[in-house]
C-alpha cells in the first residue's frame, strides 16, 4: 500500500467525524469547553451611564470653567441610584459605578473640588462627557459577543456571566480511550526485568487529550495477544469512548495485532501508513461510532501522530471551529540534507532572536525512541516530502510544541 501523503490522511480523519451533541454547561464548570451556539448579550452594559470615577456629578456646562462653585442636593453610590434631577448651577456627589443622575453628563473627580457644607469649587474646568461611561458603552442587548466555535477561556466565562448567562451551550466533552500494547511494558516506578521497558507514552497522550477537553479513560496495556487486545477495544465501546487511541503493535511484524484484534470486532480501516517521519505505521478507522487511531510504540513516534491528528480530531468533535495548528516561518538554525519521499517533523529548538525571527534548530539527533530530545524541543521544523538540501539561515515552518 502506498504511504498516504499527511495532509489527506487528516482530511480522511476529519471526514469521517460531526461534533458531538449539545450540553447546558454551568458557567462555573464551562472553562474550555467549546461554544455550541452563538451567545449574544441579555442585557445592555453598563445598564445606563455611570460614573468611572469618584467625584461630582454635574452639567458640563457649568465646569467648562474654573473656579465654579455649585450646589450640592444628592449622592449617588454604586447600586444606590439618585431619584433627583440636576439643573444648572446643582452637583450631586457621585462614585464609581454610580448612575449618572438625570440633567448631568459630566464627572469632576473629587481630587480637582473643595468641599464645603452643601457648596463644592470647582478649581480645574473639566470637559464635557468626562469620566462618564455611557451606557451600551461595553455591549448593548442583542449583540453576537462569544461565537459557535470558540473555546471557552477566563475572559469568555467573565464575559458570558455579564451578558447575563448562568449557564452556557456547549459541546460535550469527547471521551478517549487509551491503550497501551506490548509485552515489554512495565508501569512507571516498577522494577523493570531483562528487556522490560517502562510505559511512558500513555502519560503524553493522554495530557495531549485532556489539553484539548477530552476526558480521558484510561485502558492501560494490553499483552501483544489479540484476546487482551480485543478485550481492551470492548472495554472502550462499553464506555461509551468517541475515540480509541491505541499505541505500539505498529511495527510490521505486530501491527496486525491491534488490526486484527479490531477487525475481529467489525472495524472498518480507512488508512495505514503515512509519508511521515516519525510516525509512518499510524493507522485510522472506525468501529461502529467510535474513532480509532492507531499511533506507533516509538514515544516519539506516537506524540508526533498525536499532536498532528488526535488534537484535530478531538478539536472537530469538540465543536472547535479551528482545527488545524497554527505554522510559523523561521530561520534554519543548521543545514539540512534533501528530504526524501516522507514528510518529516524535525525536534527542533526555537529561539527569538528579539528582532523578529525565530530560530528553529533541528537536533543532531532525531530518533523516534528520544524522549530527553522530546522534551528538549520547543517545535518541529516540517520538511515536505523530496525538500532540497537547506543551507542554515534559510527559511523553514515549524509548528510550536507549546499549547
Ligand atoms: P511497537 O510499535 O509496538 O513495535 O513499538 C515500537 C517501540 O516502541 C518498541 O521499542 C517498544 O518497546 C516501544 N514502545 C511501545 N509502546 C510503548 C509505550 N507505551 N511506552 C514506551 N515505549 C513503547
Ligand atoms: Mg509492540
Amino acid at each position: 500500500m502506498a504511504l498516504l501523503p499527511v495532509g489527506d490522511a487528516l482530511e480522511r480523519i476529519l471526514a469521517t467525524v460531526e461534533p458531538l451533541p449539545t450540553v447546558e454547561m454551568p458557567l462555573g464548570e464551562a472553562l474550555g469547553r467549546v461554544l455550541a451556539w452563538d451567545l449574544v448579550a441579555k442585557r445592555t452594559q453598563p445598564p445606563a451611564a455611570l460614573s468611572a470615577m469618584d467625584g461630582y456629578a454635574v452639567l458640563g456646562t457649568d465646569v467648562a470653567q474654573a473656579p465654579a462653585a455649585l450646589k450640592v442636593i444628592g449622592e449617588v453610590a454604586a447600586g444606590r441610584p439618585f431619584a433627583g434631577k440636576l439643573v444648572s448651577g446643582q452637583a450631586a456627589r457621585i462614585f464609581t459605578g454610580g448612575v449618572m443622575p438625570l440633567g448631568a453628563d459630566t464627572v469632576v473627580i473629587q481630587e480637582y473640588t473643595e468641599r464645603d457644607g452643601h457648596t463644592v469649587v470647582i478649581r480645574r474646568a473639566t470637559e464635557i462627557g468626562r469620566n462618564v461611561r455611557r451606557e451600551g458603552l461595553d455591549f448593548r442587548q442583542g449583540d453576537k459577543l462569544l461565537v459557535k466555535g470558540a473555546r471557552l477561556n477566563e475572559r469568555a466565562l467573565m464575559l458570558a456571566a455579564a451578558m447575563n448567562y448562568a449557564s452556557v451551550p456547549v459541546v460535550r466533552a469527547p471521551r478517549v480511550a487509551i491503550l497501551g500494547t506490548g509485552d515489554e511494558l512495565v508501569l512507571p516506578g516498577s522494577d523493570p526485568g531483562p528487556g522490560e521497558i517502562v510505559y511512558s507514552n500513555g502519560y503524553a497522550l493522554a495530557a495531549l487529550a485532556r489539553h484539548e477537553g477530552a476526558d480521558v479513560i484510561d485502558l492501560g496495556i494490553a499483552r501483544d495477544r489479540v484476546d487482551e487486545i480485543a478485550g481492551a477495544i470492548r472495554r472502550a465501546q462499553e464506555l461509551k469512548a468517541d475515540v480509541l487511541l491505541t499505541s505500539g503493535g505498529a511495527s510490521v511484524g505486530d501491527h496486525d495485532l491491534v488490526q486484527r484484534a479490531l477487525k475481529a470486532e467489525g472495524f472498518t480501516l480507512s488508512f495505514w501508513r503515512v509519508a511521515m517521519r516519525p510516525g509512518r505505521p499510524m493507522m485510522h478507522g472506525t468501529l461502529g461510532l467510535m474513532q480509532v487511531l492507531g499511533v506507533p510504540g516509538n514515544p516519539v513516534s506516537s506524540y508526533v501522530c498525536a499532536f498532528l491528528f488526535l488534537l484535530p480530531l478531538l478539536r472537530k468533535l469538540s465543536g472547535r471551529a479551528d482545527l488545524a495548528h497554527r505554522s510559523y516561518p523561521a530561520k534554519l538554525g543548521r543545514d539540512l540534507p534533501p528530504n526524501d519521499e516522507r514528510a518529516d517533523y524535525l525536534r527542533a529548538t526555537l529561539e527569538d532572536r528579539g528582532d523578529g525571527v525565530l530560530l528553529a534548530t533541528p537536533l543532531q539527533q532525531q530518533d523516534s525512541s528520544m524522549m530527553a530530545n522530546l522534551s528538549r524541543a520547543d517545535c518541529l521544523v516540517i520538511r515536505e516530502p523530496h525538500a532540497p538540501a537547506a543551507a542554515a539561515g534559510s527559511p523553514c515552518v515549524i509548528l510550536k510544541l507549546s499549547l
